[in-house]
């Protein structure tokens, strides 16, 4: 089968490679229909994060359809339509129960030295049954798109605003134009925030943004960006601040921006080893949370959402390509050409 690997900065092939197949009685193979290309990718594109000596197979995020199961496997079988978050979980254990399936005691992440990504035809999937989550549509619904986002970027901007703790009435402020920054502003006015400011600088990536919800724009940066959001928010800053970079500047603004009291709800994968601007959250009472989201707890509650038309994440793919065109649509994100790739198999 054919699969994506990250040799190097900047390196990315299309190989062949061995055969994904079952291996725990607990797994599932999942032949992929549809994946992305992440963000978080772009860190070790960019050098930013090492790269094994042997390549790391990429990509974490994926639709498909299930191939075979394990013996042990209950709630899947053959033939199931299922999305997969990018961190496999038991669904059994304390954090699980939790509902915070990212620290799951049997738990991982696709896509990293541990585990094959899914940006390949097709991908074994560990404890399937509280791993994928079956879908109630065929292979190749017209929501395809939207439902694709539920595996990251939807759940992801989802828990951005969790964890800012968004509530109907309050405002808001995203930090980041990216997918996922995008999905928190969707989140954000679906959790009932009356005042949305998005800070980026990209013309199309803000013209979605206002599409789907964003009440202001804050182009500025540092200082500036600061500033500009105490003015829109009466002076004090705003009560919920979505971080959606993790870039120790991007960081320190969403904390800075923050009114006293409000709580910043961090999703960047954070690039630096300290906390920026330590002193103005201690200071002003600043509750700084998040952590990788657990997408598959959130599956549930967003699902209707986008079945029944009332959100539309699937917005944020804005190109479509095949395996063997990956390489490019690295690079298309990578300069900035398109706000997030779609893989079509
Ligand atoms: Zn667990």
């Amino acid at each position: 089968m054919r699969a994506t690997v990250m040799h190097s900065a900047g390196d990315v092939r299309i190989e062949n490679v061995a055969d994904s197949r079952i291996v725990e009685p607990t797994d599932a193979l999942v032949v992929v229909s549809r994946a992305c290309i992440c963000g978080s990718d772009l860190w070790p594109y960019r050098g930013l994060e090492d790269i094994p000596e042997t390549g790391r197979r990429m990509g974490h995020e994926a639709i498909g359809v299930v191939e075979a199961v394990g013996a042990d496997v209950r709630t899947m079988k053959a033939g199931d339509v299922v999305v997969m978050p990018f961190a496999y979980s038991d669904g059994t254990c304390v954090f699980c129960h939790e509902g915070l399936h990212t620290s799951c005691i049997r738990g991982g992440f696709f896509g990293t030295a541990a585990m094959d990504g899914a940006q390949a035809e097709a991908l074994r999937v560990p404890v399937a049954d509280g791993t994928l989550f079956a879908l109630p549509v065929g292979k190749d619904d017209a929501l395809m798109p939207s439902l694709l986002t539920l595996s990251d970027v939807m759940g992801t901007g989802h828990h951005a605003a969790v964890t800012a703790k968004v509530s109907p009435g309050k405002s808001v402020a995203v930090v980041g134009d990216g997918a996922v920054g995008l999905c928190g502003v969707i989140a954000a006015r679906r959790l009932g925030a009356e005042h949305i400011i998005i800070l980026g600088r990209h013309a199309d990536r803000i013209a979605l943004a206002r599409e789907l919800g964003a009440t202001d724009v804050v182009s500025e940066r540092g200082d500036g960006a600061v500033e500009r959001v105490r003015q829109l928010t009466g002076g004090f800053g705003a009560h919920s601040v979505l971080e959606c970079v993790g870039l120790e500047d991007s960081v320190r603004t969403a904390i800075s921006i923050a009114r006293p009291g409000g709580a910043v709800g961090r999703v960047g994968v954070p690039q630096g080893e300290t906390l920026p601007a330590s002193q103005p959250a201690f200071y002003n009472n600043v509750t700084v949370s998040g952590g990788p989201a657990p997408v598959r707890a959130y599956i549930e509650e967003l699902l209707p959402d986008i079945l029944e038309g009332r959100i539309e994440p699937g917005r944020v793919f804005d190109r479509v390509v095949s395996l063997d065109e990956v390489p490019d649509g690295y690079r298309a994100m990578d300069e900035r050409e398109a706000i997030k790739v779609m893989i079509e198999f």
